[in-house]
């Protein structure tokens, strides 16, 4: 049997699996948090799974990295009072799970003793 070596993120990306989705353009994409930590918590993915976490991606596409803050800014005004957390969880002893570099963006108080993790 073959294994799905695509990361759940790019398997969202292409429709395969149901996210709730909250933008979409050529480069990124967010959603809701199956999980969330605090009353809003979003995912902003870059399309691309290129970059295993925010270090290759601010090596490898500065330009991209800073598409994924300026629109992780937009969603925070439109979903909360604009400000926010904003956290790339960094190998795996700092809580990634995922390694398809993704921004949590956070807003509101956060549950009791998470990061996001
Ligand atoms: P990290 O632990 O920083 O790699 O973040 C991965 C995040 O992805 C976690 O907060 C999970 O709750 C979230 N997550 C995993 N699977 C899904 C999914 N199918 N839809 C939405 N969020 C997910």
């Amino acid at each position: 049997m073959e294994t799905d070596q695509r990361s759940i993120f790019t398997r969202i990306i292409a429709g395969e699996i149901p996210a709730d989705i909250v933008y979409d353009d050529e480069r990124v994409i967010a959603f809701r948090d199956i999980a969330p930590k605090a009353p809003l918590h979003l995912l902003v993915v870059p399309k691309t799974e290129e970059y295993r976490d925010v270090v290759q991606l601010a090596a490898g596409d500065p330009g991209l990295l800073a598409h994924l803050v300026a629109v992780a800014n937009t969603l925070a005004g439109e979903h909360s009072d604009g400000d926010f957390r904003l956290i790339f969880n960094t190998g795996a002893g700092a809580g990634q799970t995922v390694f398809h570099v993704h921004a949590h963006v956070l807003s509101g108080e956060l549950e009791e003793g998470s990061l996001a993790d």
